[in-house]
């Protein structure tokens, strides 16, 4: 340490000057006192810091100094896990939490859990009552399942079908599907976890349904299908669709089992949505316990759910892992209210969000960016808005390839580069996640609902703002 900066050091005042100052008494009024220390702690820390790498070599303003606390304070008075705006235009975000979830969710959320209610309370006798039957029944009538279970999510799903069926047994994969999600679900790690032996069979690209046969012995318990939207392997592939996997399954005595990951719980395809399998399909083709996430394409909250024969889910139930996979009350409310919104097909494509974002047509699309682009430019006639239509993305684990024409609302900032304003969005007080290309950010209107231009609107002002060049 240079004498300079031993001096600069002696200079900076201590916490308790800094609370003598008019200003920080009128923090101290609206606030925690102890959240303002710990800013005028933090800004003066790392003034010191600034002092001894030589990146101040000039006694501090305290207006600065108070600044730098007051922009502490701002960020400590907002929480950690808060609301952002996906401009990204990927629909299902797992670093955005996945599905949002519709208006009849969250209401059920908010009612269901600002007081008690029946969770395990059967409200006929007044006897204990089951946690999953609130869902169980609406699933049963939506898929035509014998039964169902639900848990956090589907690697538990998954997690418990191999443990209850195949522990000390095999469980039979196609290599093919042996797939990794999000860098966190790797199906043969899992399989170590369950107890289960994982025997692969066929090739990376292609899968015989003989392949299943001939691997098939006494200690196989379980066939297994993993749907993986054929994105790691494209071109020259085959796969035994679950059908034939059933069948030879029930020839000889074992578990037909498919995880298929996002699960639609209706057949949208012909609305333009992702082809992705829908959950009713595949048990009508034979399929003894289905998986899938609460939170991909069935738009509903965070939970892996089960679906399948009556006696498979009872012993499944009986597992005592059950227990430490069971879901909050929260969970089954929103998830009972998202499942009731399938009730009505029609209701189900315009109230889930994840449905209503994924099958938006590009007409849609492209009068919701131009309404977006001319807002823009009246907010901020200096710079300069284009609406033009990109590629974008379905995403969600299972599907993360899935292309989707979309339009975007496309901007090279004036004063800052890309990367610096991707920035300032993403710390605007309503955060912004942009799509950043190398000269430009873009909005995909997919995923910006209109009462969202608001807030957009005015976090891009903002960041603008911030990101002038100094007076
Ligand atoms: C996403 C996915 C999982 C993991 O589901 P989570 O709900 O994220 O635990 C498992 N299997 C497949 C095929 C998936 O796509």
């Amino acid at each position: 340490m240079t004498p300079r900066m031993k001096e600069l050091l002696r200079l900076l005042p201590s916490v308790s000057a800094l609370l003598e100052h008019e200003e920080v008494s009128e923090w101290v009024n609206g606030l925690p006192r102890a959240t303002v220390v710990a800013s005028l702690q933090t800004a003066l820390e790392n003034a010191r810091h600034a002092v001894l790498s030589g990146k101040i070599t000039e006694p501090l303003d305290v207006q600065d100094l108070l600044a730098r606390a007051e922009e502490e304070l701002v960020a400590r008075s907002l929480p950690s896990l808060r609301r952002v705006i996906n401009a990204t235009g990927i629909v299902l975000h797992t670093g955005l939490g996945r599905a949002p979830m519709c208006d009849a969710a969250i209401e059920a959320v908010v009612e269901g859990c600002s007081g008690y209610c029946n969770l395990e309370y059967d409200l006929h006798t007044g006897q204990r009552g089951q946690r999953a039957s609130h869902v169980v029944k609406e699933l049963v009538a939506l898929t035509g399942a014998e039964s169902a279970a639900v848990v956090n999510n589907n690697a538990a799903a998954t997690l418990l079908i191999l443990r209850t069926f195949a522990t000390g047994r095999e469980a039979i994969v196609s290599r093919g599907q042996l797939i990794e999600i999000g860098g966190s679900f790797r199906l043969p790690d899992i399989m170590r976890a369950s107890g289960a032996t994982l025997r692969e069979v066929g090739t990376t690209n292609r899968t015989r349904i003989f392949d299943y046969e001939h691997a098939i012995n006494d200690r196989t318990a379980v066939l297994m299908r993993v749907h993986t939207s054929n994105y790691r392997v494209v071109g020259f592939t085959e796969d035994v669709a679950i059908d034939a996997i059933a069948a030879l399954a029930h020839r000889f005595s074992l578990i037909a089992v498919d995880d298929l990951g996002s699960g639609a719980m209706m057949d949208f395809s012909a609305e333009g949505l992702p082809d992705e399998p829908y959950v009713k399909r595949s048990l009508d083709a034979g399929a003894d316990l289905v998986c899938f996430s609460g939170d991909k394409l069935s738009g509903g909250p965070q939970c892996g759910i089960i679906l399948g024969k009556k006696d498979l889910i009872e012993r499944l139930a009986a597992d005592p892992l059950m227990r430490t996979y069971r879901v909050d009350k929260m969970t089954l409310l929103a998830l009972e209210a998202t499942l009731r919104c399938y009730r009505d097909r029609e209701e189900a494509m315009v109230n889930i969000p994840t449905i209503a974002m994924l099958k938006a047509s590009s007409e849609e699309l492209a009068g919701r960016a131009r309404a977006l682009c001319e807002q823009l430019e009246t907010a901020l006639p200096d710079e300069k808005f284009f609406v033009c239509s990109d590629v974008g993305y379905a995403g969600g684990g299972s599907m993360p390839q899935r292309e989707l024409q979309t339009v975007v609302v496309q901007w090279t900032p004036g004063n800052v580069s890309v990367d610096e304003m991707s920035r300032l969005l993403r710390q605007a007080d309503v955060s912004v996640v942009a799509r950043v290309r190398s000269d430009a950010i873009c909005f995909d209107v997919r995923t910006i609902r209109e009462e969202d231009f608001e807030s957009l609107i005015a976090s891009v002002s903002a960041a603008v703002w911030e990101g002038e060049p100094g007076e």
